[in-house]
């Protein structure tokens, strides 16, 4: 695996595969490797010639006060990992190679960014949408591989290659989880003790939703009692806790015949989200 750092030695390192007619996908992340990010580089080397991983703070993703300079990073043990899972290059740019002197350009993606994160998050998907718009530009993937933990990034990086026309297909990965339910984050490592042990009732809530929606409750009163009921007992005060359409982000009144149940909570130092969609059956 090769480390690159500029967008000329990216661009130059791809030619070569796609002048052979091979197939290149990307995996986008920001680093701290678990095997969330490892899942979708093993998808991603599974069906192409050649695999991108860039690694990548997005400064522009951050918000004023949120956690950009305490983000986790060990570019070092990222690159051993990504190699051991088969990445070909892992492209690690400075901000000023991303974003230099005079970028003007921003890609805002209207309605479902204005909910869930969105909403106390304002600018996040912005960032998010022109990233990734960037690296598509850089890297011309013929796929790009992003998980289903950010259920909601997915529908922004969709909504931004259809009405772009970009040429590169999305495709979604399942939620990594540790051994108790909770979702693989970077931003776990922000847990203590104490906090750990609470942050269990998140995809607790998100099962218990679940199972009231097997029972036959799939009103979004019934569900979101059940999920909203376990996060009480933690004592955790979720910032959302929403019942929607998993198209579009529109609210959803009922589990007919899918819904995406989302939540974010404040748990000790950290900031996390889950997600499960839930099928009527
Ligand atoms: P990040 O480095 O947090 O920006 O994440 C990079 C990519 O990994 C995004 O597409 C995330 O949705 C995905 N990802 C993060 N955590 C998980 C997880 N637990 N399971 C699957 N994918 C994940």
């Amino acid at each position: 695996m090769q480390t690159l750092r500029t967008v000329a030695e990216v661009r130059d390192a791809v030619r070569a595969t796609r002048e052979r007619g091979g197939s290149v996908g990307l995996v986008p992340t920001m680093g701290a490797f678990h095997e969330g990010h490892l899942s979708l580089m093993r998808a991603a080397c599974a069906a192409h010639d050649l695999v991108v991983v860039s690694l990548f703070v997005n400064p522009t993703q951050f918000g004023p006060g949120e956690d950009l300079a305490a983000y986790p990073r060990d570019e070092q043990r990222d690159a051993s990992l990504a190699e051991d899972a088969g990445a070909d290059i892992l492209f690690a740019p400075p901000v000023a190679e991303v974003y230099p002197d005079g970028f003007a350009t921003s890609i805002h993606v209207t309605g479902i960014t204005d909910v869930l994160c969105g909403a106390t998050r304002p600018g996040h998907f912005d960032g998010v949408a022109t990233v990734v718009t960037k690296l598509f530009g850089i890297v011309r993937p013929d796929a790009a591989y992003f998980g289903q933990k950010d259920a909601q990034q997915v529908l922004v990086v969709r909504r931004v290659v259809r009405d772009l026309n970009l040429d590169v297909r999305v495709v979604a990965c399942p939620i990594v989880r540790e051994a108790d339910g909770l979702a693989m984050s970077s931003r776990n490592a922000y847990l203590d003790a104490a906090a750990r042990v609470q942050a269990r009732a998140l995809s607790r809530a998100l099962d218990a939703a679940q199972s009231a929606v097997a029972a036959g409750q799939v009103a979004a009163t019934g569900v979101l009692a059940a999920a909203g009921a376990v996060l009480a007992e933690a004592g955790i005060d979720p910032e959302y806790l929403e019942l929607r359409s998993p198209d579009d982000l529109a609210p959803a009144d009922a589990v007919a015949p899918s819904a995406l149940l989302a939540v974010a909570a404040r748990i000790g130092a950290a900031r996390l989200i889950d997600n499960r969609l839930l099928e009527a059956s």
